[in-house]
């Protein structure tokens, strides 16, 4: 990597994002010695201005900032880097530097997607998910359909936390047959997306 640390004192800024939720979790400096040690550590160092020295985050706190990826950007003066946070990012004890949960409910459907298709790749022994992708897809149709016909039951007959319950089956359930067929979860959402920016422009 051919980063561009003349432009600011010797310093690049880095934007640290939570690999999975993506929430952008602090911003810190980095000089060449402390970008070349995160590469080496794979826990994120940056030069503090304050401490005038290098500062692995969590050296005291213990929640060190795992990297999972490194990017520079387009002009390679600022890098992004992804991780996974052992513990609240801010010295205040807030997940992130601007007070947020890093939390993105919605996301989470991506981490069980990367889940159910590692499944698929190795079929461990024992999975349930597993028995679903050997029973064949009129089986996983089946089943997409049962829980289909579930979730209306408790729509219409049942308490709210039984639809939840349901439609999380239904969910679970229609990740696995696309999976099978050999899509993803973000392959839906994209059709969604592109529909809702066709609606956007008709208004
Ligand atoms: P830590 O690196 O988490 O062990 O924290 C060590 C010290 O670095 C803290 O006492 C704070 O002074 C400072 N610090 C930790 N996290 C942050 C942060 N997100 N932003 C600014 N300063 C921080
Ligand atoms: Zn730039
Ligand atoms: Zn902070
Ligand atoms: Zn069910």
């Amino acid at each position: 990597m051919m980063l561009n640390f003349d432009k600011m004192n010797g310093l690049v800024p880095a934007i640290i994002q939570d690999a999975d939720t993506a929430k952008v979790l602090m911003l810190g400096f980095m000089n060449k010695e402390a970008y070349e040690k995160t590469v080496e550590t794979g826990k994120v160092t940056f030069f503090s201005r304050t401490k005038n020295r290098l500062w692995t985050k969590g050296e005291e706190s213990g929640n060190f900032l795992n990297v999972v990826s490194m990017k520079e950007d387009c002009d390679r003066d600022t890098l992004l880097i992804q991780v996974h946070p052992m513990g609240p990012v801010c010295h205040i004890g807030t997940d992130t530097c601007w007070g947020e949960k890093n939390e993105q409910p919605v996301m989470f459907l991506k981490l069980l997607q990367d889940f159910i298709s590692k499944r698929y790749d190795e079929m461990p022994e024992g999975s349930y998910t597993t028995s679903l992708f050997q029973s064949g897809v009129n089986k996983m149709a089946q089943k997409v359909g049962e829980e289909a016909v579930e979730t209306v039951i408790e729509a219409c007959n049942g308490t709210g936390e039984r639809l939840i319950y349901e439609g999380a089956d239904l969910l679970y359930h229609l990740i696995v047959l696309l999976t099978f067929k050999g899509y993803r979860i973000e392959d839906l959402v994209r059709e969604l997306e592109e529909r809702h920016s066709a609606t956007w422009k008709k208004h």
